[in-house]
């Protein structure tokens, strides 16, 4: 049963047909977490769900998406015990502060590792926190596993998949790791075989589309055919990086 769970988004992402089925349940998981802590279901006001949101807090791009969600009252009552308990900690790390050697080097070229001070090092943990991002990172391993278990076992999913978009590269680059250790070893050559060429082939055609735009901005083309062209900035854009350029923003069901 525990197995369907995973299955089933993964079924529905790759039949949705579009350039990453690893976008499209990520969106989904989003989604449902965006309804989960801010929805009617008022979540927001269990201690329980609270204590998670105060301690993990959220990305920048999800308080974005928390801010145009809709729903103040609720967004509020978060934000009050998270700013509570991120004072809490900012003061931990004030006091702790010390000016070190290295300290301004190490804030202006954030990916150095080495901790420059307290307060460095705090705001660079919670930088990587978000309760949101986590609800998928949880759960992301789970679906790749699931994903080459499908892969293994279903030649009608195998099939889908090689007459697929392929995967955004952030995805795919993940999938090419689960890879190594997920497909027996006689068939990685073919695994390897089908998706580099069906990713090379997508990327093509995505560049195809995306100068065929600028060429019906030409007047000679305006009455041409669009062909794939009118999606084609959102396909590129998800195709090199992943997610959904152009969703609407995802509002609180009234
Ligand atoms: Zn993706
Ligand atoms: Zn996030």
């Amino acid at each position: 049963m525990k197995e369907k769970l995973y299955n089933i988004p993964i079924n529905d992402a790759v039949n949705a047909g579009q350039e990453c089925p690893f976008c499209f349940i990520e969106r989904q998981i989003e989604q449902d977490l965006m309804d989960f802590v801010l929805g009617s279901g008022s979540s927001y006001m269990e201690s329980d769900v609270r204590e998670k949101t105060d301690k993990a807090g959220f990305c920048r791009a999800h308080f974005k998406k928390m801010f145009d969600y809709g729903n103040t009252l609720g967004n509020a009552w978060i934000m009050k015990t998270h700013m509570k308990y991120t004072i809490e900690q900012a003061n931990k790390a004030f006091e702790r502060y010390k000016p070190t050697a290295n300290g301004i080097g190490a804030i202006l070229k954030k990916s150095d590792s080495r901790a420059a001070n307290s307060i460095t090092e705090w705001v660079n943990g919670q930088e990587k926190s978000c309760f949101i991002c986590a609800g998928f990172t949880d759960h992301y391993d789970r679906y790749m596993k699931t994903f080459f278990e499908m892969y293994e076992k279903d030649s009608d999913f195998r099939d889908r998949l090689s007459s697929s978009k392929g995967f955004c590269l952030p995805h795919f680059s993940d999938i090419l790791d689960y890879a190594g250790n997920h497909i027996p070893e006689k068939k990685q050559q073919a695994f390897v075989d089908t998706f580099i060429p069906l990713m090379k082939s997508r990327l093509e055609e995505l560049y195809g589309d995306v100068s065929w735009l600028i060429e019906k901005f030409d007047y000679r083309n305006k009455d041409a055919d669009w062909k794939n062209s009118k999606d084609a900035l959102q396909n590129c854009m998800q195709k090199l990086k992943g997610g959904y350029p152009a969703d609407p923003v995802y509002k609180m069901k009234k």
